[in-house]
C-alpha cells in the first residue's frame, strides 16, 4: 500500500531532500532541514501521488485520512497543543510544494484551525486579542478566495472575487474610523470586521464559512491539490515547459506567527546576493507581519544586514541591528545550508516573540550573471569541483549573459547630463528598451506584433505572468526583491527593475507619472536592470560577451566537452564573431547569401541569368559571369575560419525566389538576355511551382544543370588553392544538398573529381585537403544511409526540412496551426524549435547508424536550428554527432550544453 504522509520534525523525520519527486520541493527541504538540527516547526507532507489520485479519481485515497491523523496526533503531541481545542489550540498552514518552484502559483492557506471556539483560546492563550482577531480575519479571507472560490472553479467578474469584496470590507472599515493602516485597526474593530467578512461570505458565495477545524483542513487540502490545475499554474507549466502529471505535494505545517508584535517578524533571504551573485547573505525582513506581506510587495521590507543595505532600504533598520541575536542564529544556519547543500538556497524565517523557525529553503533561482559568478567563486572555495561548477548554469541562463547592457559610454553620459528618470531595485539583469504598456494583455498582443515593451505595474501577480514573458522588460512602483515581479524575471533572467517608489501608475489612465513628467501608452523608455536606472527614451546598447569571467568558464567548459561546435555563417564577419565565442569551424555555409541584401545587385543579375537562360551556352556564360563572385565570397569566409573547417552547401533555395517580379527589373534581365521582357516574364512564369520547397532544389539542380555545380565546384577549389598558396591552412568541406539517393551523389563526386584534377593542374598543387558529403535532410536519405555514406566522407543532418519532410509540416506554414498542437498538447514543443526525439530523432539515430556501418569513421554532424537549443543539443551528444552547428550568438549555449551532456553521461554511470 502506498504511504502518502511523510512526518518531519526536529524529533522525528521520514524524507529527505532527495524525495522531490514524491514530497515536492517544499516537503524535501523541510524535512532536510529538520534532520540537519534546524528549528522546523513540526508537520507533515502529504505525496504528490496522493495529489495525482485525487485529481484522477476526484477524492482522496482512503487510506489518506488515517495516516494525516496519526501524523496531526504527532504534531499535537510535540507541540504540547491540541487541534480544534477550547483552551490550546494548534493552527496549522496548508501550502503546496511542487517538484520544481512555481513561484505564487499555486494555494496557501494560513491560520486552519481557528473557529470561534478555539479563537478564545488563542486569545487567552496568547493575551493578545487583537492578534487573535486579525488571524481569523485572514483566515477567513483566505480560505473563501481560495478553498470556497477558486478550487470551486467560481470566477468571478473582474474586481468582483470574495476576496476583493472582503478587501473592500475592510477599507469601508478603516475610511469611516479615519485610518490608514490595517495595524490600526483595534481587536474590537477586528471583531466586528469578522462578522461583516463571514456575513459577506454568505451573501457571495451563499455558503457558510465553515466552523469545523476538520472540513477547513481537508478544504484547505483539497484546494491545494486543485490548485495544480489552477489557469495560472497551468499557464506557467506551459511557458516552463513542466508536465501535467506531477502534481504537487501538501505541506501541513504547525502555525508560527510573525505578527505577534514587535519581538515578532517574518523575512526572507538568500545565502548570496541572487542578482550579482556576491558573496554576502541577503534578505529583507518585515516586524510584526506575516510571510505573505513580504512577497505581495505591499510594504517595503527592510534589510537584513548593514553590509547589503541599499539606497531604497538604507534608512531601515536591519535585523542584525534590531535582534542581534537571531540575527547570528540565522547567519550560522546560512552557513550550515551552504555547507549543505553546496550551493546558494533562498530561505524563508519567521521569529515568533524572539525565536527563530525555519520555514522553508531550497536551491535559488539566479540571475546568468549571479549564476556565474557563484559557480566560480564556489569553485575556488572547493565547495564545488569543476563539474558541479559547469552544470551549474543552465544553457539559457549563457544566452542571458551575452544580451544586451546599455553602452557604458552613453549611460556615464547620461547619467552625468542628470538623465536617470527614477530608480528602483536591480531585480532582473541587463538593459532593455521598449515602448510602455500597463496590462498584461496590452505586453502580449504588442509582443505579438513584434513590438518591444516594457511592462509598467504598481506591482505583478500570477495573473500577469504571460504579459511579463512577452515584455522585454518589467518596472514595478512597489515591492522589494523578493517580490512577485523580482522572483518571476529572476528565474527568466529578464531585465526587471522593482519598487521604483517615485513611480505613479494608472491603469485605468494608461499613464505613468514620474516626478512632474507624463508618460502615456507607447512611449519609449529604457530600463537597467542590473542597476535598477530607468532612463527617459532609448539609450544605445552592446553585447557582455567580454566579461573575463565568463571567458574563464568557458575555458573550464571546453574541457569537459568532447563534442565540436561550429556555425552557421555565411559571411566573414558572422564567421569571426562565431570565433569570438568559440566556434571551431563553420558547419553550414549557405552560398545563397550573396544573391540578397547590400552589394547584391551584381551577382543577383547573373544569377537571374542563369536561371533564365534557354541554352547551355546561355548559362554556361552567365555562370562565367557568376563564378568570381562566388570564389571571392567562399574565399573571404576561408580566410576568416582559418584553420578550421569550412562547410560549403551548393546552391540550394526555390529558383523562383529569384525571379524578376517588377517590370523594372525585367527589363534590365531582358536587355541583358537580348530578350523582350514579355519573353522574360514568360521564362519566369515557366519556372513557377506548386510546391517549391519540394521542387528543383538543391541537388536537383545539379543534376539538371552539371554546369551550375562545376562552376561551385571550381570556385571552392580555386579560393582554397590560392589560399594554400598564401600559405594559409584551409579546409573546405563541400555539402551537396536535398539528397535522397546514392545516385545523385554519384553523379555529382564524378563532376566534382573532375573539376578537382583541373584546378590541381592550374595550380600545380598535389593536393587541396577537402571532403565531400551531403546533407540528410529527406527522411529517405536518413533510411538509405548505409547507401548514401558509401560516396559520402560526412553528413550533415538538416533538421530543418527532416522536420518539415518527417512531419509533413510546412516550415514556412507551420505558424499557423502549430500554437493549436501545443494548446492541444498534440505535440509537447513546437518540432521546428526542438528536436522531435521519437520520430524525427530516430531518422537521425537510424541515419547515423546504418551510416558507419558503411564507414565507421563518417563525420556526422547538424545544421538545422537545433543545433544550439540545449535539449537538442544533448540529443546530438547522445546519438553521437561530432559536431553541432547553430547560429554566433548561440555557440556559447551550444558549447555549455555540450559539456554538461557529457558530465551527466558519466554521472549516470
Ligand atoms: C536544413 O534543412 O536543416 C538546413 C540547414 O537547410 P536550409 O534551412 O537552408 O533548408
Ligand atoms: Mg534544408
Amino acid at each position: 500500500m502506498s504511504k502518502y504522509v511523510y512526518f518531519f520534525s526536529a524529533q522525528k523525520t521520514e524524507g529527505n531532500k532527495d524525495l522531490k519527486e514524491l514530497l515536492g520541493g517544499k516537503g524535501a527541504n523541510l524535512a532536510e532541514m529538520a534532520s540537519l538540527g534546524l528549528p522546523v516547526p513540526p508537520g507533515f507532507t502529504i505525496t504528490t501521488e496522493a495529489c495525482t489520485y485525487y485529481m484522477e479519481h476526484n477524492a482522496f485515497p482512503a487510506s489518506l485520512k488515517d495516516e494525516a491523523l496519526t501524523a496531526l496526533k504527532e504534531m499535537e503531541r510535540l507541540t504540547g497543543m491540541k487541534f480544534g481545542d477550547a483552551d490550546n489550540p494548534l493552527l496549522v498552514s496548508v501550502r503546496s510544494g511542487a517538484r520544481t518552484s512555481m513561484p505564487g502559483m499555486m494555494e496557501t492557506v494560513l491560520n486552519i484551525g481557528l473557529t470561534p471556539t478555539t479563537l478564545e483560546g488563542l486569545i487567552k492563550k496568547t493575551g493578545n486579542p487583537r492578534f487573535a482577531y486579525d488571524s481569523y480575519r485572514r483566515l477567513i479571507q483566505m480560505y473563501a478566495d481560495v478553498v470556497m472560490e477558486k478550487a470551486e472553479g467560481i470566477e468571478p467578474a473582474e474586481g468582483m472575487g470574495v476576496r476583493q469584496q472582503l478587501e473592500k470590507e475592510m477599507e469601508k472599515m478603516k475610511h469611516e474610523l479615519n485610518i490608514k493602516a490595517d495595524t490600526e485597526l483595534t481587536a474590537e474593530n477586528l471583531k466586528e470586521l469578522i462578522s461583516i467578512y463571514k456575513a459577506k461570505v454568505k451573501e457571495v458565495l451563499g455558503r457558510e464559512f465553515p466552523e469545523d477545524p476538520m472540513e477547513q483542513l481537508w478544504g484547505g487540502i483539497a484546494a491545494v491539490f486543485k490548485s495544480w490545475n489552477g489557469k495560472r499554474a497551468v499557464s506557467y507549466r506551459r511557458i516552463e515547459g513542466i508536465p501535467d502529471d506531477w502534481g504537487t505535494a501538501c505541506n501541513i505545517q504547525t502555525m508560527v506567527f510573525g505578527n505577534m508584535g514587535d519581538t515578532s517578524a517574518t523575512g526572507v533571504a538568500f545565502t548570496r546576493n541572487p542578482a550579482t551573485g556576491e558573496n554576502f547573505f541577503y534578505g529583507e525582513w518585515l516586524p510584526n507581519a506575516q510571510g505573505e506581506d513580504v512577497v505581495a510587495g505591499i510594504r517595503t521590507p527592510n534589510p537584513l544586514n548593514e553590509e547589503t543595505k541599499s539606497e531604497h532600504n538604507k534608512n531601515l533598520p536591519s535585523l542584525q541591528k534590531a535582534m542581534p541575536e537571531v540575527y547570528q542564529e540565522l547567519l550560522t544556519i546560512r552557513n550550515k545550508l551552504e555547507n549543505h547543500y553546496k550551493d546558494m538556497q533562498d530561505i524563508e524565517f519567521t521569529i515568533q516573540e524572539g525565536k527563530l523557525w525555519m520555514l522553508q529553503c531550497r536551491v535559488g533561482k539566479r540571475t546568468g550573471t549571479a549564476a556565474l559568478k557563484m559557480a566560480m567563486d564556489m569553485l575556488q572555495e572547493r565547495l564545488i569541483d569543476e563539474q558541479q561548477a559547469v552544470l551549474r548554469l543552465n544553457p539559457a541562463q549563457i544566452d542571458e549573459l551575452l544580451h544586451p547592457i546599455i553602452d557604458p559610454k552613453s549611460e556615464k553620459k547620461a547619467i552625468e547630463a542628470n538623465k536617470i528618470l527614477a530608480k528602483g531595485l536591480p531585480a532582473g539583469p541587463g538593459a532593455a528598451s521598449g515602448k510602455i504598456v500597463f496590462t498584461a494583455q496590452d505586453a502580449v498582443e504588442m509582443a505579438q506584433k513584434n513590438e518591444k515593451v516594457i511592462l509598467v505595474r504598481e506591482e505583478t501577480n500570477p495573473e500577469d505572468v504571460e504579459g511579463m514573458r512577452a515584455a522585454a522588460g518589467i518596472l514595478t512602483s512597489r515591492g522589494g526583491m523578493t517580490s512577485h515581479a523580482a522572483l518571476v524575471a529572476r528565474g527568466w533572467g529578464k531585465c526587471c527593475i522593482v519598487g521604483a517608489s517615485e513611480l505613479k501608475v494608472s491603469v485605468e489612465k494608461k499613464e505613468l507619472r514620474i516626478q512632474n513628467k507624463v508618460f502615456k501608452e507607447g512611449d519609449i523608455i529604457t530600463l537597467n536592470g542590473t542597476r535598477g536606472y530607468i532612463y527617459e527614451g532609448e539609450l544605445p546598447m552592446i553585447d557582455a560577451s567580454e566579461n573575463p569571467l565568463f571567458k574563464d568558464f568557458m575555458t573550464i567548459v571546453d574541457r569537459y566537452r568532447t563534442m565540436g561546435v561550429r556555425t552557421n555563417a555565411d559571411t566573414p564577419e558572422d564567421a569571426l564573431t562565431a570565433r569570438k565565442f568559440g566556434a571551431e569551424g563553420i558547419g553550414l555555409f549557405r552560398t545563397e547569401h550573396m544573391f540578397y541584401g547590400k552589394g547584391s545587385d551584381t551577382p543577383l543579375l547573373h544569377l537571374r541569368r542563369m536561371i533564365m537562360s534557354k541554352s547551355e551556352e546561355e548559362r554556361i556564360n552567365a555562370l562565367n559571369d557568376l563564378f568570381p563572385y562566388v570564389k571571392e565570397s567562399i574565399k573571404k569566409t576561408l580566410a576568416a575560419m582559418e584553420g578550421y573547417p569550412v562547410t560549403i552547401r551548393l546552391l540550394d533555395p526555390p529558383l523562383h525566389e529569384f525571379v524578376p517580379k517588377s517590370p523594372e527589373k525585367q527589363k534590365e534581365l531582358a536587355k541583358y538576355l537580348n530578350i523582350s521582357p514579355e519573353e522574360v516574364k514568360k521564362r519566369g512564369d515557366a519556372l513557377h511551382e506548386s510546391n517549391p520547397m519540394m521542387g528543383h532544389r538543391g541537388v536537383r539542380l545539379g543534376i539538371s544543370y552539371p554546369e551550375i555545380s562545376k562552376m561551385q565546384f571550381r570556385a571552392i577549389f580555386e579560393a582554397a588553392a590560392e589560399l594554400l598558396k598564401e600559405e594559409k591552412k584551409v579546409f573546405p568541406e563541400i555539402m551537396i544538398p536535398v539528397t535522397c539517393n546514392e545516385k545523385e551523389l554519384k553523379h555529382q563526386k564524378v563532376l566534382c573529381q573532375e573539376v578537382y584534377q583541373q584546378v590541381l593542374k592550374k595550380y600545380q598543387l598535389d593536393e587541396i585537403p577537402h571532403l565531400f558529403g551531403t546533407m540528410i535532410e529527406i527522411p529517405r536519405a536518413a533510411l538509405r544511409a548505409d547507401k548514401m555514406a558509401t560516396d559520402a566522407e560526412f553528413f550533415s543532418f538538416g533538421t530543418n526540412d527532416l522536420t518539415q519532410m518527417g512531419f509533413g509540416f510546412s516550415r514556412d506554414d507551420v505558424g499557423a496551426f502549430m500554437q493549436n498542437y501545443l494548446e492541444k498538447k498534440i505535440l509537447p514543443a513546437d518540432p521546428f524549435q526542438t528536436i522531435d526525439q521519437e520520430g524525427i530523432g530516430e531518422l537521425i539515430a537510424i541515419g547515423i547508424e546504418r551510416g558507419r556501418k558503411t564507414k565507421p569513421n563518417l563525420k556526422v554532424g547538424i545544421c538545422g536550428e537545433h543545433g544550439g537549443e540545449p535539449k537538442s543539443v544533448e540529443f546530438c551528444f547522445q546519438v553521437g554527432m561530432n559536431y553541432v552547428s547553430c547560429s554566433p550568438y548561440r555557440v556559447p549555449v551550444a558549447r555549455l550544453a555540450a559539456a554538461q551532456a557529457n558530465i551527466r553521461k558519466d554521472l549516470k554511470k
